[in-house]
C-alpha cells in the first residue's frame, strides 16, 4: 500500500525535501518514534519532522525507570533504540522544524523552516517545552548556571552547590540525578507535598545533601559577569537569600502547539484536546503524547499513543481505496 508523489510546491528554500505524503508526522520523541514505527510497518507513505531535538524531552532524561522492560534506562538509549526501530522498519526522517500547518484543499500543508510537506494526515507529536519561571534573572543567566536539563549540565556542576524548582517527577528525577555530583542541593517547591512519584520523593527529601525549602517561591537569579551566584526565596519565614552556582528550572511544560493553533482545538493550557485518545477536532489530525490534554504524561503512554495515531490513518486510508 502507499505511493509517493513529488509536487512543486512553490517555495523558496531547499525544495528536495518537499513532497506529499499520506502521512506527516510532526515530532521526534517516543509519541513520533512509535508513529513512525507503526506507519512504516504498516506501509503508509510518510515523512517523519523531528526538529532539532531528536528524541525529544525523553532523552534529557538520566534515567527511565518505569518504561516496562527495562529496570532503568538512559532516556538517550531508550529514544536512540526507538529510532533504530523506526529506521530499520523504513521510516524517513527529516531534521526540520515545523513552522505552520493548515488546511488546504481537504489536505494538510505542512512548513517545516526549509519545505513544504503536503499530507493526506498528520500526528501532531511535538511534545512539550519546559516552562519558564518569569522572574528576574532567569533568561540572563540562561547557560551561565540556569538550565532545564540536569542530565546535560550536571558535569558542569561537580563539588558546587544547585538549586532545583519544582515539585513534579521532572524536578525530584533530576534532582536525584544531580546528588550523584553536586556538593550540596537545594529543592525549593511552592507547597509542601511534593506531587513526583512518592518512592523518589521520598528518596529526594531524605538524601544527606538535600536541603528542602516548602511553601517558597524562587523570585530571583542573581549572579557576576561568571554565572550565576544565588537566587531569592521567598519563604513562609520571608525572603531569603541562598548562595548557589546552579538553578535547574522543573516548573511544568508547555506544549509545543504554536504551528497548529488554526488547524486543531487546543485547550487553555495549550494542549491538543483529543476525542477517543487520538483524534482531534480536524478529522485529518491526530495527536499523541505530552502535546495532548490526555493527561498522564509518561513515555509508555506516548509510545502506545503514537502506535494507535497510525493504526488510526492506516483504516482512514484501507477506507478510502
Ligand atoms: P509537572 O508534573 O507539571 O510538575 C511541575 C511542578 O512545577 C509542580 O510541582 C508544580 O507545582 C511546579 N510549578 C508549576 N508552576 C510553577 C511556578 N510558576 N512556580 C513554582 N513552581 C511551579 O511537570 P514535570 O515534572 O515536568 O512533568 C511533566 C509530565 O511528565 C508529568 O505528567 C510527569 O509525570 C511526566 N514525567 C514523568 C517522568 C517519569 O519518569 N515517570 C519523568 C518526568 C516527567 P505544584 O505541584 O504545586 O502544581
Amino acid at each position: 500500500m502507499g505511493f509517493k508523489v513529488e509536487v512543486g510546491l512553490v517555495h523558496s528554500g531547499a525544495e528536495q525535501n518537499s513532497g506529499s505524503y499520506q502521512l506527516v508526522i510532526a515530532g521526534g520523541g517516543p509519541a513520533a518514534l512509535s508513529a513512525a514505527i507503526y506507519a512504516a510497518r504498516y506501509g503508509i507513505e510518510h515523512v517523519v519532522l523531528e526538529s532539532w531535538k531528536p528524541g525529544g524531552q525523553a532523552a534529557l532524561t538520566a534515567e527511565i525507570e518505569n518504561y516496562p522492560g527495562f529496570s532503568s534506562i538512559a532516556g538517550s538509549d531508550l529514544t536512540n533504540a526507538m529510532k533504530k526501530q523506526a529506521i530499520e522498519a523504513g521510516a524517513v526522517f527529516r531534521m526540520e522544524t515545523v513552522e505552520s500547518a493548515t488546511e488546504v484543499n481537504g489536505k494538510i500543508l505542512v512548513k517545516t523552516d526549509s519545505a513544504e510537506y503536503m499530507g493526506d494526515y498528520l500526528i501532531i507529536a511535538t511534545g512539550a517545552a519546559p516552562a519558564t519561571l518569569g522572574v528576574p534573572g532567569e533568561s540572563k543567566y540562561y547557560g551561565r548556571g540556569v538550565s532545564f536539563c540536569a542530565t546535560c549540565d550536571a558535569p558542569f556542576f561537580r563539588n558546587k552547590r544547585a538549586i532545583v524548582v519544582g515539585g513534579g517527577d521532572s524536578a525530584v528525577k533530576e534532582a536525584l540525578h544531580l546528588t550523584h555530583v553536586v556538593s550540596q542541593l537545594g529543592l525549593v517547591h511552592r507547597r509542601n507535598k511534593l506531587r513526583a512519584e512518592p518512592y523518589l520523593a521520598k528518596k529526594l527529601v531524605e538524601h544527606e545533601k538535600v536541603t528542602t525549602y516548602w511553601n517558597s517561591h524562587l523570585t530571583e537569579v542573581i549572579g557576576d559577569e561568571q554565572g550565576v551566584t544565588g537566587v531569592i526565596l521567598d519563604t513562609p519565614e520571608g525572603r531569603k537569600h541562598i548562595d548557589t552556582d546552579g538553578v535547574f528550572l522543573y516548573v511544568g511544560t508547555v506544549p509545543a502547539t504554536e504551528p497548529f493553533a488554526s488547524l486543531v482545538e487546543l485547550d487553555r493550557e495549550k494542549a491538543v484536546v483529543t476525542r477517543n485518545i487520538v483524534g482531534t477536532s480536524n478529522p485529518r489530525v491526530f495527536a499523541a503524547g505530552d502535546v495532548t490534554n490526555n493527561g498522564f504524561r509518561q513515555v509508555v503512554t506516548a509510545v502506545s499513543e503514537g502506535a494507535r495515531a497510525s493504526a488510526a490513518v492506516f483504516d482512514l486510508l484501507e477506507n478510502e481505496e
